[in-house]
């Protein structure tokens, strides 16, 4: 589907097919199948693993503080352009609406939450985004409780500010659902003894079970206990920057302390599309915030997530050069 003026490649597939042929309406069945396989596979990374369907609590109440109160109807992840417009030098035209992105993906009344880049041309400079929005039937922006974090440029720390705009830049990794209650996947897990971070953990638990099929979850999750590697975006390199080593010395890195609320999506394959296939941010109450890497405290950490399963992945923009720096 080509959108107007063609500034949007939009591109569509159907990940339901791929849930070893259940249809649309038993996505709670396939809930159920992925509560035995997340169960067994994250036992490979953590000592204390507990995944059930629940209903979702409210995600508008402490601590998770979202703009809707569950992860219902219609689920689907946008994603949307890509590390290509950051590196080697950013591509600062690549401006993005939430209005757009809810009309890209056919549901104008979407909760969004996720992972992207802040819009430099109203924050002032680069930042990590924390999606998290409600728009109504006539796509217009109901709630906004998106948040930013960057880096002050005095002294090096982390602000997390809350986001006074309804656009962003570059790239965003977002679910996008009507937000209504209903059954949720609840992962919990605690005592790391694996390499993984909690959501690679999934993803390669997903992997190994569905194989070259694409499934898709997004949803959000919180580090209860313990503290967790980030990194913030500092403002654009003057340099291009060419390599992975070239970007890590650039990206500034975080130790940050629980309880952190993290949004965002994971993709078990990439079916030639150009995905980001794991991408979560998160913010807090505390000041901070950032794209989650993963926790620096194997014994005392703990998760606890929810998450639905997507039925679409919609690529948006998707980059004309790919690149592997930067993911
Ligand atoms: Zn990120």
């Amino acid at each position: 589907m080509i959108l107007p003026k063609n500034v949007f490649f939009q591109r569509e597939i159907n990940v339901s097919e791929n849930y070893r042929g259940e249809p649309r309406r038993d996505l709670e069945v396939v809930c159920y199948a992925m509560r035995s396989i997340l169960s067994g596979g994250l036992q490979n990374t953590f000592s204390d693993v507990s995944v059930n369907i629940v209903e979702c609590p409210d995600l508008t109440q402490d601590p998770f503080m979202l703009t809707s109160p569950g992860l219902g109807g219609s689920p689907r992840l946008a994603d949307i352009g890509g590390p290509a417009y950051l590196i080697p030098l950013p591509q600062k035209d690549k401006r993005y609406s939430f209005q757009q992105i809810a009309k890209a993906v056919e549901l104008p009344n979407a909760f969004m939450i996720g992972a992207g880049a802040g819009p430099h041309h109203i924050v002032g400079v680069n930042s990590e985004l924390m999606n998290n929005v409600k728009l109504n039937e006539k796509a217009e922006i109901e709630k906004n409780n998106a948040h930013i974090a960057k880096v002050n440029q005095e002294n090096g720390r982390c602000i997390l500010e809350k986001l006074n705009s309804n656009e962003f830049c570059l790239m965003g990794n977002f679910l996008c659902c009507e937000g209504k209650p209903g059954k949720v996947i609840e992962v919990k897990a605690k005592k790391r003894h694996g390499e993984e971070n909690f959501m690679s953990s999934m993803r390669k638990t997903l992997y190994n079970h569905y194989g070259n099929k694409s499934v898709a979850l997004g949803g959000v999750f919180l580090v209860e206990r313990g503290k967790a590697n980030l990194h913030i975006m500092p403002d654009f390199s003057k340099t291009p920057l060419t390599s992975q080593e070239d970007t890590n010395k650039w990206l500034r890195f975080y130790e940050m302390n629980a309880p952190l609320i993290c949004v965002g999506e994971l993709v078990s394959h990439d079916p030639d599309l150009d995905l980001r296939i794991e991408h979560f941010h998160c913010f807090s109450k505390h000041g901070q915030g950032g794209h989650y890497h993963f926790d620096v405290t194997p014994n005392d950490v703990e998760y606890r997530g929810y998450f639905t399963v997507a039925e679409y992945i919609y690529r948006i923009d998707k980059p004309p050069v790919i690149t592997q720096i930067g993911r």
